[in-house]
């Protein structure tokens, strides 16, 4: 703060003071005989005390020689309570270097004004702003003596400083805001801009905002716009409301929209008071929401038929119409799922548990239902769902997707029969070489009946002996025991064979698989006179399967091998069943036969159904062995040996606990 040189004090009160102050102090009334002048400097002395302006008389050391009674009181103190003190105590600390200079200025220029803004502090410490005029006189004794009137000004500053408080507060809530303010005047162009304004338009604050310079801002695409725009608001009086682009000096882009309100000045042109807002934040937010709404979208889309959301009460609201298939039904708006769902009655357990889910709000998955497409046509539908909630966490109802799952279902269905089909001629099949078997399967019974026959016999003879020979009756006993179980073994193991269609997966022992089918065909290879070399690993892991169904495999490789080496008659006849473990991870059993071997025609039709070289052959055998194998996630191949015969060979993967 520099004190300032007033231009004119005139004929203002310290002038007028001064003189009176002279007066004052030179005049001696009690022995002036002219009784007139007395009674004027009475009347000078109580305007001087009450004048509302305060006034001080400070010497040149900045002492209060004088002041009056209204400028003491302002400062809350007795006249006689500041003469005589520093007239810096009624200053703060901090602007007493500033009252020091204002003195010793007035001192260097006597006679001239000069006036100040500060602060005085009151008695209780309070703040008194005052604008303060001074000037240095000569009194008639020589000495210089400081005279200043002091104007109360606090109320105005207060006003000023809450003034620019506002200010800032606005300047700040528009920096925070990225909202700048602006006037226009339409007839002269004059624009005038806010902190914030420049900063949005990126110009020089010290420029003056000029419409050329505001255009070159705008983008190129919406210029025309703009300018059409506010012409068209300036010409009617009217307030507009807009968005534009602004190209930045790096080529960046910015969202601005301005908002104008338009009004008249005195002389009836149209002025505009506005808002420019930098929305730039908030388009890249909108252009974010589409561009992951659409990326949903585009998911959903991919993933689903169609889209549908539920009210609370789980009617349909809304069905997509994305959807270009004709499956996407109709009119479902107001029904619930269970509404249109033919099968909502036939599978009552499945709809009460979806309707259990839907009312505890938790979300679902592939629930598969029939329902009808757009031509009524029955169709399967496949449908997931969300529960969703307002704000308060109120339930609003369900939004999903559905897909139709007909042609899959229909697969399923056909892939389901066709198992059975093949069960079932797995089971005829079975049967049938059951029938060829009947010669050693009777062989296999009627051995060990025999067997029994003949010990039962011996155990009367040992019984009949005198004395009766217990020891070995017992013997015979324990002997037709053996018999009587192997036979039943036998008895057992066909009718399995015979009659069971469903399959039974478990962990098996592939050698025991092995085993118990060579009991089976042991005979059928004496009678031909084909001896069975087996070489199985005592380290197999265990495989997991349907036991039946693979000993009906090996049955079928081991009788193709017998009649492949029927015709044999310069080399023995041998058959050769290995097992072995394939790297830990899979268990191979093959059957090789030094038989007729398979000519390269036969090579590529094997395991074509209905394939046969035999005049009484069915071709059946090998393709049902390798959709067996193959439903056990295994491999079958068969191939000529090098030297003679063929060997087939089974791969099945190893059983693992979690497959099973
Ligand atoms: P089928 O035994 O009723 O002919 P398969 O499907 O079991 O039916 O066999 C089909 C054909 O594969 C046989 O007719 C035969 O030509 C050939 N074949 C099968 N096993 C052997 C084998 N071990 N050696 C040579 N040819 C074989």
């Amino acid at each position: 703060m520099k004190p300032r040189r007033a231009v004119s004090f005139g004929k203002s009160a310290a002038q007028f003071l001064a003189g009176c102050v002279k007066q004052t102090v030179t005049a001696k009334p009690h022995t002036d005989p002219d009784g007139g002048l007395l009674e004027a400097v009475k009347q000078w002395q109580q305007v001087f005390e009450h004048n509302p302006v305060m006034y001080f008389m400070v010497d040149p050391a900045g002492t209060v020689i004088n002041v009056n009674t209204f400028g003491a009181a302002q400062l809350g103190y007795t006249a006689a309570e500041l003469i005589g003190r520093s007239v810096l105590d009624v200053f703060f600390e901090e602007d007493r270097d500033f009252v020091r200079a204002c003195v010793a200025l007035c001192l260097e220029t006597v006679d001239q004004s000069h006036t100040w803004e500060i602060r005085k502090v009151r008695k209780d410490r309070s703040v008194l702003w005052v604008r303060e005029n001074a000037k240095t006189m000569q009194r008639a004794d020589g000495g210089p003596i400081v005279l200043v009137a002091c104007e109360n000004i606090t109320e105005r500053k207060e006003a000023e400083n809450a003034l620019r408080q506002s200010e800032a507060y606005l300047a700040q809530a528009q920096e925070l805001s990225h909202t700048g303010s602006f006037g226009w005047r339409a007839a002269t162009g004059e624009i005038s801009w806010s902190k914030e304004t420049y900063r949005i338009f990126e110009c020089d604050e010290g420029s003056k905002p000029r419409i050329p310079v505001m255009l070159e801002r705008i983008h190129p695409e919406d210029r025309l716009a703009v300018q059409r725009m506010t012409g068209r608001a300036a010409r009617e009086g009217k307030d507009y409301d807009h968005e534009y682009r602004l190209v930045m000096a790096d080529g960046s882009i910015k969202y601005v929209r301005a908002v104008a309100r338009a009004t008249r000045d005195s002389g009836g042109q149209v002025e505009f008071v506005g808002s420019v807002s930098d929305i730039t934040a908030t388009k890249e937010a909108e252009r974010r929401l589409r561009e992951s709404e659409q990326r949903f979208r585009d998911y959903a889309e991919t993933a689903s038929d169609w889209f549908w959301e539920t009210g609370p009460d789980h009617r349909v609201t809304l069905i997509s119409e994305h959807s270009d298939t004709i499956t996407a039904p109709a009119g479902l708006i107001g029904l619930t799922r269970w509404d249109i769902a033919p099968d909502a009655d036939l599978e009552p357990e499945k709809w009460r548990e979806h309707r259990a889910a839907l009312d505890a709000h938790v979300p679902f998955r592939d629930l598969v239902y029939r329902s009808k497409d757009r031509s009524g046509q029955p169709i399967y539908v496949r449908t997931s769902g969300k529960p969703f909630f307002d704000a308060d966490g109120s339930f609003l109802g369900y939004r999903g997707v559905c897909t139709d799952v007909t042609a899959a279902i229909r697969a399923d269905q056909a892939e389901e029969a066709l198992r059975k089909a093949q069960a079932e001629l797995a089971h005829v099949t079975r049967v049938t070489t059951l029938g060829e078997l009947t010669a050693s399967i009777s062989h296999e019974i009627n051995q060990p009946l025999a067997a029994v026959i003949a010990n039962a016999d011996a155990c009367l003879t040992w019984l009949k002996r005198s004395p009766p020979d217990f020891n070995a009756a017992r013997r015979s006993v324990e002997w037709i025991i053996e018999d009587g179980t192997r036979a039943s073994d036998v008895i057992r193991h066909v009718r399995a064979l015979a009659k069971r269609s469903d399959i039974e997966m478990a962990p098996l022992d592939a050698n025991a698989v092995v085993r118990e089918a060579v009991a089976l065909v042991q005979r059928e290879m004496a009678s031909h006179a084909v001896s069975v070399r087996m070489e199985l690993s005592s380290a197999l892991p265990k495989i997991f399967g349907d036991r039946i169904q693979l000993q009906q495999v090996l049955i079928n490789l081991i009788m193709n091998g017998i009649e492949a080496m029927e015709c044999v008659d310069d080399r023995p006849r041998e058959l050769d069943i290995r097992s072995a473990a394939c790297d830990d991870e899979a268990v191979l059993v093959s059957v090789a036969d030094c038989g007729v071997g398979i000519c390269e025609q036969a090579m590529d039709r094997l395991f074509t159904p209905f394939f046969t070289t035999k005049s009484s052959g069915m071709g059946m055998g090998l393709s049902i062995c390798r959709s067996i194998i193959e439903a056990h996630g295994g491999r079958l191949s068969g191939a000529s040996n090098q030297d003679r015969g063929a060997t087939f060979q089974i791969t099945l993967p190893r059983h693992r606990e979690e497959t099973s």
